[in-house]
């Protein structure tokens, strides 16, 4: 027995999207495997003409014991407040196809960019400004979890988390504040909301100045679950999910010019958190 998956995608060229498999504890761990639209389209045509449709399938991913990995860090250290923290960054892991290019090979590029950005303009913000390239975000996220951990008590200092993980094609914006809820944190104040979209403001120039509710990402839940205000990097996402999990996220998928505007957007952001005279969670 085996599960067949119609690959999670809205545009195909026959090519199939692979993805985390999740049992529930007491149900048996059947294989799961995905196929191309086209495929999934072709099995439901045959069927619904009362073909009995086969499938011969050929797999070899297995089930391995967790082994060592690492999270990538580096920072500025904040010039009056370096114990107070703002992090950007995604993750460093990507699926077996594909290059990894838009998830998340180009989110880390352009945090570690942003954050180049201030060293090349000796710039020191206020408070410390730190990149994370966080570790198996595609398997389970162990790389967040163990950050977050990682931080125990510290976590209190931590101003801001900013992950971008959507690909980088044209930025609109951030999400932030966050909504209650199981899986989420606590939703910021409204003043901090609003000290959010005049900072979104600076990104005007670029029409990335969107400020809308929501939650962050994927690496940085733990530390949203802990309070910290989370933004996550919104872009207009036309093609992210025809191309992310599949043998065509390759590196010609990244327009530069798009990417510089994400390396833009994450710069001002993060500069701004770092820098500004009050911690934007404090607003009340
Ligand atoms: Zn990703």
């Amino acid at each position: 027995v085996a599960a067949l998956v119609r690959s999670i995608t809205p545009v195909s060229l026959r090519d199939p999207h692979t993805g985390g498999t999740n049992y529930r504890d007491a149900g048996p761990k059947i294989p799961a495997a995905a196929v191309s639209l086209e495929d999934a389209m072709s099995m439901a045509r045959l069927s619904a003409t009362g073909e009995h449709v086969r499938v011969k399938l050929n797999m070899e991913a297995q089930m391995l014991p967790d082994a060592n990995s690492a999270d990538v860090m580096g920072e500025i250290r904040g010039r009056e407040k370096p114990d107070e923290v703002v992090v950007l960054g995604g993750h460093i892991d990507s699926w077996d196809i594909g290059q990894g290019a838009q998830d998340d090979g180009a989110g880390i590029m352009a945090a570690m960019e942003a954050v180049v950005l201030m060293k090349q303009l000796n710039i020191r913000p206020r408070r410390t400004v730190r990149v994370v390239f966080w570790t198996n975000e595609e398997n389970g996220a162990a790389g967040g979890k163990a950050y977050r951990d990682w931080l125990g008590a510290d976590v209190n200092k931590h101003v801001a988390a900013i992950e971008m993980d959507e690909g980088a094609e044209r930025p609109i914006g951030f999400d932030f504040g966050g909504t209650e809820g199981p899986g989420r944190g606590p939703s910021v104040s409204e003043s901090a909301f609003r000290r959010a979209v005049e900072i979104g403001k600076l990104l005007e120039g670029i029409n990335a100045a969107a400020i809308t509710r929501g939650g962050g990402g994927t690496d940085i839940n733990p530390l949203t679950l802990a309070g910290v205000p989370s933004f996550g990097l919104r872009t207009v996402g036309l093609h992210y999910f025809d191309w992310h999990h599949s043998n065509a996220d390759t590196f010609d998928k990244v327009d530069p010019h798009d990417f510089r505007l994400n390396i833009a957007a994450l710069a001002a952001l993060s500069y701004t958190l770092a820098e500004m005279p009050e911690r934007i969670g404090d607003l009340k």
